[in-house]
């Protein structure tokens, strides 16, 4: 037995084997990298069955469908112990790993924002993901500035990550076909080790300028402005999708010295 699709859950199973070989093959043969790696949302498992050949890599998936859990269970040995049935989003990740792991997987579209966010918030235990997405995401996350598509994940992903793009996935090598294309990106944690600024704040600065992304900084951020504060340096006549990264750390020091 198959699994039955279930649209909530953005299961769309990639049924291309060649590609699914190319996913794996994009997690770096490095001895320097950890050998754990989480695979979230295995599904049937067509990127487990590459994962557990390798012999570089300790592969743990979590996996929200009770479903799919039942068949990785049957159709793949070993997975005891491996295989953690819940969700991602809520799982508590320290507890399963003590030191670095890294993430793979064909993610759920529908929640694929959410697990950036979920992974930046270990990014120092996470050197390493290789991810299918929707291409309009993987885009965005790869755009630098000046783009219409770069925005708060770009810059939020780009103050830590370097981002390459790997390849296009067309809707005909899954089942069912998503309506969108899909694009595998890897993600790999650059050398910063801490922001120049406060990170809350920038966090807060970042989402506020690109919240109102067509108005100028100085009418996006007038909510957090101080009454007095000088805003009449030329950075405040820009709007969000002008600045990258180190601009962003600037624009936020202002703030900090108030
Ligand atoms: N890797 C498989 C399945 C991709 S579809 C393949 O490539 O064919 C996305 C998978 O993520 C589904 O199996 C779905 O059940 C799972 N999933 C959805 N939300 C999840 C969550 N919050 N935590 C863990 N897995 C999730």
């Amino acid at each position: 037995m198959e699994v039955r699709a279930k649209k909530a859950l953005g299961q769309h199973f990639l049924t291309d084997q060649s590609i699914a070989r190319a996913i794996v093959d994009a997690l770096r043969n490095d001895p320097q990298a950890p050998r754990d790696v989480l695979e979230i949302g295995p599904g049937m498992g067509v990127l487990t069955q590459y994962l557990i050949k390798r012999d570089d890599i300790d592969p743990m998936m979590v996996e929200i469908d009770t479903e799919s859990v039942e068949y990785l269970l049957t159709h793949f040995a070993g997975m005891q112990g491996k295989l953690i049935e819940g969700d991602y989003l809520r799982l508590n990740i320290s507890k399963f790993f003590t030191d670095k792991y890294r993430i793979i997987g064909n993610f759920p579209y529908n929640i694929s924002s959410q697990i950036f966010f979920k992974i930046l918030e270990d990014k120092d235990k996470v050197p390493e993901v290789v991810c299918m997405i929707q291409k309009e995401v993987a885009d965005r996350i790869a755009e630098g500035p000046g783009t219409k598509t770069y925005g708060i994940l770009s810059v939020l992903l780009q103050a830590w990550y370097n981002i390459e793009y790997v390849l296009t996935v067309g809707p005909g090598a899954f089942a069912p076909p998503p309506k969108v294309k899909s694009a595998v990106i890897r993600l790999v944690r650059n050398e910063r080790t801490e922001l120049a600024c406060d990170e809350k704040l920038f966090k807060t600065v970042v989402k506020m300028a690109f919240n109102q992304r067509r108005k100028t900084l100085r009418n996006a951020l007038k909510q957090m402005t101080p009454e007095g504060m000088d805003t009449s340096d030329p950075v405040f006549d820009l709007r969000a999708e002008r600045l990258s990264v180190d601009d962003f750390v600037a624009l936020t020091r202002r703030f900090e010295q108030l």
